[in-house]
């Protein structure tokens, strides 16, 4: 019997295990891979608008993500730099590899932690209380209280034009288990879907036809933490380039092969975060739109497009690129997918 278990090792689940081991309960933490923990699985980066203030926060409670994002980081940019303070807000570009051996150091090194690989398949629950776990393999684990933070693998179905596959990001592992659990509990479900970029072999991009973007010359640090020398000294670059008519051309020919615009994904953005093929028709009198070329890892040769999120076909993805100066030949390591996953309606929230 634990005091906590938590489902889920992502940014939130971590956070969650590590602080209730910090408390002194007795927590484990049930997760489908102790290797792919906090794992980024669209852009690396923390931080930026709005969710730079939720890392402070975080760290105002004693948690990791500042203090990890700073040990990691590539890049650190201040946006809206010449704007007012108001809107100014940090962003940091993280090794996504690193971050996530940083965090699995942190949950093996914590006292009152127990992590374990397993997919949770369902609840215990008695006259409407959670008493506890179904592992996959029926094994049943019950505690005092139970954190649910699956993220996007709840019944998720990720997608590449009218191609479907039921997976969560990454090819890892989904279950229908916990929505159908969490329905029968009277919990109302709905769907969620966002997308991602492709991702380029760096060696393969002619970065001399793009524009460098620099990260910050004094760079601020997200923790308290962080000392002034332990920032890191030489930042990774990203770079600028452009979509074109011709890339527009390529999008508005091949939109019926989009899932987001065929029908397939039914889910709304849990946030703003368009599709390359939504900006093209939504802001039509725009002749071209940023794409920024951001490193991902120290550790592979592998660049994140940010701003060419899509679900159209491989074929089309590759043509796209043709057409981008700078990507004429680039090579795609990842395709770009949707995903769509249940998500549970916030406002059935109560103090208990
Ligand atoms: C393609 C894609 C694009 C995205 N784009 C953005 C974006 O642009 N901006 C943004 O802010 N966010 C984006 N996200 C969402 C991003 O993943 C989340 O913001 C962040 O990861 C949320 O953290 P989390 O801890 O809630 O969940 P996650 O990071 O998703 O972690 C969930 C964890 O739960 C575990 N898990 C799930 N089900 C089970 C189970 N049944 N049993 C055991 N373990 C389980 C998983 O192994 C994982 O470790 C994107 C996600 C995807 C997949």
């Amino acid at each position: 019997m634990y005091d906590i278990i938590v489902v889920g090792g992502g940014h939130a689940g971590i956070e969650a295990a590590l602080a209730a081991a910090n408390m002194g309960a007795k927590t484990a933490l049930f997760t489908l891979d102790i290797n792919k923990v906090a794992m980024m699985p669209c852009n690396p980066s923390i931080g930026g608008p709005a969710k730079g203030i939720v890392v402070r926060e975080i760290e105002s409670l004693g948690g990791q993500m500042g203090k990890i994002a700073d040990k990691t980081a590539l890049q650190y940019k201040m946006l809206n730099s010449s704007k007012g303070p108001g809107v100014q807000c940090l962003r940091v570009q993280s090794d996504k590899i690193e971050y996530s051996k940083a965090v699995k150091e942190e949950l093996l090194k914590a006292d009152n932690l127990e992590v374990v690989n397993a997919l949770v398949k369902g609840f215990i629950v008695e006259d409407s209380i959670m008493k506890g776990i179904i592992l996959e393999n029926d094994e049943k684990i019950y505690a005092k209280k139970v954190i649910l933070t699956s993220g996007t693998y709840m019944s998720s179905v990720t997608m590449i034009s009218h191609e479907t596959k039921n997976s969560g990001p990454e090819g890892l592992p989904t279950t229908n288990g916990l929505s159908n659990a969490l329905r029968d509990m009277g919990i109302e479900l709905f769907r969620l879907k966002t997308g991602t970029p492709a991702r380029l072999k760096t060696s393969t991009i002619d970065f001399s036809k793009t524009t460098l973007q620099p990260g910050d010359i004094k760079p601020l640090n997200f923790s308290r933490f962080t000392k002034e020398n332990d920032i890191i000294q030489e930042q990774i670059p990203c770079y600028l380039t452009y979509t074109n008519e011709k890339t527009h051309e390529l999008i508005h020919d091949n939109l019926e092969f989009s899932s987001m615009y065929s029908g397939v994904v039914t889910g709304v953005g849990a946030r703003y975060c368009p599709s390359i093929e939504d900006k093209v028709v939504r802001f039509a009198d725009k002749e071209r739109h940023q794409l920024f070329l951001e490193p991902e890892t120290k550790e592979f040769d592998t660049t994140y497009l940010q701003g060419l999120s899509t679900s159209l076909p491989k074929a089309i993805q590759e043509a796209m690129l043709k057409t981008i100066p700078g990507l004429e030949n680039a090579q795609i390591l990842k395709y770009a997918y949707a995903i769509e996953y249940d998500a549970l309606n916030p406002l059935q929230l109560h103090p208990t």
